[in-house]
Formats: structure tokens, C-alpha cells, sequence
């Protein structure tokens, strides 16, 4: 029997889930390793996280794929990584944001 959408994504929730665990089990200190995610562009932890052909994902954005292949959105990472682009610019965007107004602080404490 054909599984529904639904089931797909629930399975696929427990297996990325699963990931995290496995991964600390096997390095506990990877709990405490961070990188930027190719996908979405935030810092993340390095447990969970898996390297797909040139991009290291997320825990996160492994789930957004494994779910998409499963599902037949995509056979390769590369529509979900353009497809995360606007996001990654608006990650991008707030980082600036957060630098200006630091430096506005900043600039108001000289004053
Ligand atoms: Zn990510």
C-alpha cells in the first residue's frame, strides 16, 4: 500500500530525528561543533547534520530534504539549496541589520 504524505513525513521525522542521536552517541563533543549551514545559512550544530554532495545541511534542512526526496519534490540537493536562497539572503539581511545597529549604539555612546 501506497504510504500518504503524511506517514512519509512522520517517518521521515523519526529517521532525521534519530540522526542527532546516533551522531552523539558516536561523538558526544559534536554536541558542542557548530557550522553554517549551506541551506538555510544559520549556524548550527554539527550533530544531526549530514554532507550532501558539496553542501553540509543542518539537522533542519537534512529533514527538508530527506522529506523532498522522499516524496519525489526533488531527486538532488541543488533545487532545495536554490530554493532556500531567499531565506538565506534575508539571514544575510538581518545579520547586517544587527551590525548597524550595534554600530548606531555605538556611535551613541561616543556622542
Ligand atoms: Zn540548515
Amino acid at each position: 500500500m501506497e504510504k500518504s504524505k503524511e506517514e512519509i513525513i512522520e517517518e521521515m521525522q523519526k529517521v532525521v530525528a534519530q540522526m542527532v542521536i546516533d551522531d552523539l552517541e558516536d561523538n558526544p563533543d559534536c554536541a558542542n561543533e557548530f557550522f553554517e549551514c549551506d541551506c538555510c545559512g544559520k549556524n548550527k550544530c554539527l550533530a544531526g547534520s549530514i554532507q550532501y554532495e558539496d553542501y553540509r545541511l543542518c539537522n533542519d534542512c537534512v529533514l527538508l530534504a530527506e522529506t523532498g526526496f522522499a516524496l519525489g519534490k526533488f531527486t538532488k540537493i541543488q533545487p532545495l539549496i536554490d530554493a532556500m536562497e531567499d531565506s538565506r539572503l534575508e539571514e544575510a539581511c538581518n545579520f547586517i541589520k544587527d551590525e548597524e545597529a550595534r554600530k548606531q549604539k555605538l556611535d551613541e555612546n561616543l556622542n
